[in-house]
């Protein structure tokens, strides 16, 4: 349920509703707002009315209304403003359109510093790279590991770059913690809610992907898992689900970018990469990003992709990097936004 305090609620009010809310058993999530806190106070439903009813009667509290869809702290009943997340020098949803590239794996030192450089010079603000790759086969190139990981972590000291890298499992979150400034759940982990649980439980943004065969409620509802453990920076990622089309990789779902803005205040971004698994479908399909109101891409680049460990077939060269990034700012800027 939503319970909006009055304009000039006090802080002990509101201490006052959140014990309230926890003494029935239900979670108090407070936001504050441009005009007033307004307290998402998530529980089983049992008692719904009795609560309601309590809590309408507490001073300082101007209405309690329920949630009705199932996802209560990513929807928009809760929050209607987008959420913003800052990461130093630029933030991700609000008017900047954030472009995070790299390639799909780190390989080599040289490998990764090219491509940051590049990357950073095209006009990306995140390097991405992946040190755990969940292949679908057990005989492919699995990752470096904590050695990838150290590679990322140099490149952002040489760069300025953030990093984003995979996490495919509980047991290293801890570890890749430790070097990364963005969690990514790959589109295989949407559903591995143990993980989801535990990145709640961080303080870093995790970009959470969409999972192959997952619906948007499905999506929204996996988000929610990372949220109700009080971490709100979740950034949603378009990136392709399996249809019966075998042209491309996945079928990139350019409808779900507006979907989820209607559906949720959390940023959506859209991997063209892997949406179409072709690079001459990348720069095109992440123009159509930006006029969909994408909030950023993820973009896979190597230097050589005949020689990619992982996704060479999708990795743009820098140079084709430059030009998609040449044409996505014209439309960036035509939307009002920068990049
Ligand atoms: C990746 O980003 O390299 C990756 C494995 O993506 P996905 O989880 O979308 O397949
Ligand atoms: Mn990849």
């Amino acid at each position: 349920m939503i319970i909006s305090m009055v304009s000039r609620a006090t802080q002990k009010e509101v201490e006052y509703v959140c014990n309230k809310i926890k003494s029935f058993g239900y979670t108090a999530h407070p936001i504050q707002g441009e005009e007033r806190v307004v307290i998402g106070a998530v529980g089983d439903g049992k008692e719904k009315d009795h609560i309601i009813s309590v809590m309408e009667s507490v001073p300082g509290v101007e209405s309690v209304i329920p949630i009705s869809q199932p996802f209560k702290l990513v929807g928009k009943e809760l929050k209607k403003e987008k959420t913003v997340i800052q990461m130093d020098d630029f933030s991700i949803g609000g008017d900047e359109f954030v472009v995070m590239a790299g390639p799909c794996s780190v390989e080599f030192r040289e490998q990764l510093f090219t491509t940051a450089e590049n990357v950073k010079a095209a006009g990306a603000k995140v390097l991405r790279g992946g040190a755990y790759k969940p292949r679908t086969s057990p005989y492919d190139f699995q990752g470096l590991e904590e050695e990838g990981l150290k590679i990322l972590a140099e490149a952002r000291e040489r760069t300025g770059l953030k990093i984003i890298t995979e996490i495919i499992s509980t047991e290293n979150v801890e570890l890749v913690n430790e070097y990364t400034d963005i969690f990514q759940v790959g589109a295989r982990n949407m559903q591995n809610f143990a993980l989801l649980k535990k990145l709640g439980k961080t303080k870093r943004p995790v970009l959470l992907k969409r999972g192959l065969m997952a619906t948007l409620k499905e999506f929204l509802m996996s988000a929610e898992y990372i949220v109700s453990q009080g971490n709100p920076e979740v950034i949603l990622c378009e990136r392709g689900i399996r249809t019966f089309e075998t042209y491309t990789r996945n079928t990139l779902d350019i409808s779900a970018v507006p979907a989820l803005h209607c559906l949720s205040h959390l940023p959506v971004i859209v991997d063209p990469s892997h949406g179409t698994g072709k690079r001459p479908l990348i720069a095109p399909v992440s123009n159509a990003a930006v006029a969909a109101g994408a909030d950023g891409l993820l973009v896979e680049v190597h230097p050589k992709p005949e020689e990619a460990f992982s996704d060479g077939a999708q990795s743009l060269l820098p140079s084709e990097f430059q030009e998609l990034m040449d044409g996505v700012r014209k439309y960036v800027s035509v939307d009002g936004r920068k990049l």
